[in-house]
């Protein structure tokens, strides 16, 4: 859906990302921010949560941090392998990114970040996996992760619903 001939290139670049977290044992979770009218990469990098200790550094939140400061970011693009979560979303929204291209929904528990930036008037693209390799390979590798340590998964995403609030039973939280 309202995909560009760039998106299959940005979204393989963060899959590599993605994949190089998963090789050194982290959440296989990459991310690109690039320069919209140009094409540039401003800043890439992949869930840091086991090698830095760090549970705030998404995949988003890396590639943010490699662009490292700027004036803004209204003319950028934001690839990432995995719907963003609320903490990713939050902050697509308060540093006015105006388009966010998505690898996998498939493993995210629900798409209410992606009706929250919607509503933003952020435009959201969600590459299809049966159109996208790069797409796919972000499917699987995250699928593949969750197999292997749900715990992780489970610990990148916060812990999971807190009893304590008063959540909707079932209201997945998808996580990035
Ligand atoms: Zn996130």
């Amino acid at each position: 859906m309202n995909a560009r001939p760039d998106d299959e290139k940005f979204m393989r670049r963060a899959y590599l990302q993605a994949h190089k977290g998963y090789s050194d044992g982290g959440c296989p979770i990459g991310a690109v921010l690039v320069a919209g009218p140009s094409g540039a990469v401003l800043g890439e990098g992949h869930n840091m949560l086991v090698q830095e200790g760090n549970p705030i550094l998404h995949g988003e939140m890396s590639a943010l941090r490699a662009a490292g400061r700027m004036k803004n970011r209204h003319e950028s693009v934001l690839y990432t392998t995995l719907q963003p979560c609320f903490m990713c979303a939050g902050t697509i929204a308060q540093f006015g990114i105006p388009r966010v291209v998505i690898g996998d929904t498939a493993n995210a528990g629900s798409d209410e970040t992606i009706v929250f930036l919607r509503a933003r008037g952020v435009e959201v693209t969600v590459l299809d996996p049966a159109q996208s390799a790069a797409a796919a390979d972000c499917v699987k590798l995250a699928a593949a992760f969750r197999a292997e340590k749900p715990d992780l998964w489970l610990e990148d995403w916060g812990g999971g619903p807190n009893p304590a609030q008063n959540i909707e039973k079932n209201a997945a939280r998808p996580i990035c």
